[in-house]
């Protein structure tokens, strides 16, 4: 059986969300990606169990686009959400808040409840540190993330956890 499974990354630019992209799905991390511009597109199929297949289409979505009229036709339809920013920039982390409010204004499923949502942490093996994680602990909790964690996309750190994390929450392995 085949599922299809929308997986939005969002988050300003520069986070990591693109990296993220070509590590989980291409299984490599380089430092020169070109900044995103418009939407990018990845498939991966997962083999989930003896006969499910998920088709996760994950969507890249630029930096530059943010807030605007354009994000409504990025987030149709999609089953879950992750949110990122960068330990070292607090700003980042700051506009998480925006990112959430954006997609939860204008996207819902289906019964009418908003996108589930994971907050990645993202850059944890740099020691600079902007954010602490009582911030994030609270910041989570208050805005109905369904979980956070910190990761590397750099050193593949909790990536593959997440993405699972994800699927399950959706039960769209069932
Ligand atoms: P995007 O704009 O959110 O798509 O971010 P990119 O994926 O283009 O990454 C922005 C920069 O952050 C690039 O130079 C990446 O190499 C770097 N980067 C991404 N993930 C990590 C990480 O886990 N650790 C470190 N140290 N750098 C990262
Ligand atoms: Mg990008």
């Amino acid at each position: 059986m085949d599922r299809t499974f929308k997986l939005l990354t969002i988050g300003d630019p520069g986070v990591g969300k693109t990296s993220l992209v070509q590590r989980y799905v291409h299984g490599y991390y380089t430092k020169d990606y070109k900044a995103t511009l418009g939407v990018d597109f990845a498939l991966k199929l997962v083999k989930w169990s003896d006969n499910v297949t998920i088709k996760l289409q994950l969507w890249d979505i630029a930096g530059q686009e943010r807030f605007t009229s354009m994000t409504r036709v990025y987030y149709r339809d999609a089953h879950a959400c992750i949110i990122m920013f960068d330990l070292t920039q607090r700003s980042s982390f700051q506009n998480a808040l925006k990112w959430k409010a954006d997609l939860d204004s204008k996207c819902c499923q289906e019964d009418g409840s908003s996108v589930p949502c994971i907050l990645l942490a993202n850059k944890c093996d740099l020691s600079r540190r902007e954010v602490n994680q009582d911030e994030i602990e609270s910041f989570c909790r208050e805005q109905n993330f369904i979980g956070w964690t910190e990761v590397s996309v750099k050193e593949g750190l909790m990536v593959e956890e997440s993405m699972r994390y994800l699927v399950n929450w959706n039960n769209a392995g069932a």
